[in-house]
């Protein structure tokens, strides 16, 4: 059969004996296919009524602003309030969900070109800035030139839940640094806060899809859950590995390391984004 896919386990026993034994994952894959395939059409269904009911929600807001309190009681102006924030979180999380569901397929976010690391950096340093409200301080470190062969949009999604991350689980006036810095044969995309940290028993499982260290935290700080896993998946599609290094309270640091057949040397005029 065309659609047949198998999976082999072999084990050796002694220097003449082996055992070869294989699984037939065709039922497996096609129901994980199903599931993704699910996830994706059901969030992207979601998007348009959602769209729909943010944009009442603002004109009512705009249109209440200035009511006096007889014409709009205190009790209803807070239920409005929490109708815009409760909107809002399913929109982020319907985002997520499709993201995360095109990340898993082969669906690419768009063409992969040579992307130039340090002005990506300082997009997400100014987003990051303009997200923490609290005062962070966020610092750039580039200690490498080399430009990085990959998907723009994507490596921009990852560094960027790596980095508001680090704003919502580190006290006001932490200091976030993004880093760009050859590593082993390669180079690494690193993301470091001097918050409190996470108990090392965490860190095996943060990646996945909803798993949280403080479920009453994550959500009251606008986490969808889902933002390691995308991190993840980008960073697979990118031959990358994530590290994540962290002591409770003594900050986190978040590695992608990147391997080097993916580091190209920019060349005197070249324009980054073109390959
Ligand atoms: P969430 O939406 O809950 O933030 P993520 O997948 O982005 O989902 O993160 C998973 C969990 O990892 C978070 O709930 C939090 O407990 C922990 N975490 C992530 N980044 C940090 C950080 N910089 N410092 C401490 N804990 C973190």
């Amino acid at each position: 059969r065309d659609d047949l896919i198998l999976q082999f386990q072999i084990t050796l026993y002694g220097d003449d004996e082996r055992l070869v034994m294989a699984r037939d994952i065709t039922r497996l894959h096609r129901l994980e296919q199903m599931r993704r395939d699910f996830v994706a059409n059901v969030s992207h269904e979601l998007r348009t009524p959602l769209t729909v009911l943010s944009g009442y929600l603002e004109t009512y807001a705009a249109l209440t602003e200035d009511m006096p309190e007889e014409q709009l009681p205190p009790r209803w102006q807070r239920g409005l309030t929490q109708m815009q924030e409760q909107t809002t979180r399913m929109q982020n999380l319907v985002n997520d969900l499709l993201l995360l569901s095109r990340l898993e397929t082969d669906h690419r976010l768009e063409q992969e070109s040579r992307v130039d690391v340090a002005a990506l950096l300082e997009q997400v340093a100014a987003d990051t800035r303009a997200l923490s409200e609290a005062g962070h301080v966020v610092r750039i470190e580039t200690d490498t030139h080399r430009g990085l062969a990959g998907i723009e949009q994507e490596l921009h999604s990852a560094l960027s839940n790596l980095a508001f991350n680090a704003v919502r689980y580190t006290p006001p006036e932490s200091t976030i640094t993004l880093r760009w810095r050859p590593w082993r044969d390669g180079a690494a995309l690193e993301v470091e806060d001097n918050g409190e940290g996470i108990d090392p028993v965490h860190i095996p499982r943060l990646t996945e899809r909803f798993y949280r260290v403080d479920q009453g935290r994550s959500k009251a700080t606008g986490g969808t859950g889902l933002g390691l896993a995308i991190v993840k998946h980008v960073l697979l599609r990118h031959d990358a590995q994530l590290e994540i290094v962290s002591q409770p309270g003594k900050g986190a640091l978040f590695r992608c390391v990147f391997p080097a057949a993916r580091l190209y040397l920019p060349e005197a005029g070249e324009t980054p984004n073109a390959m």
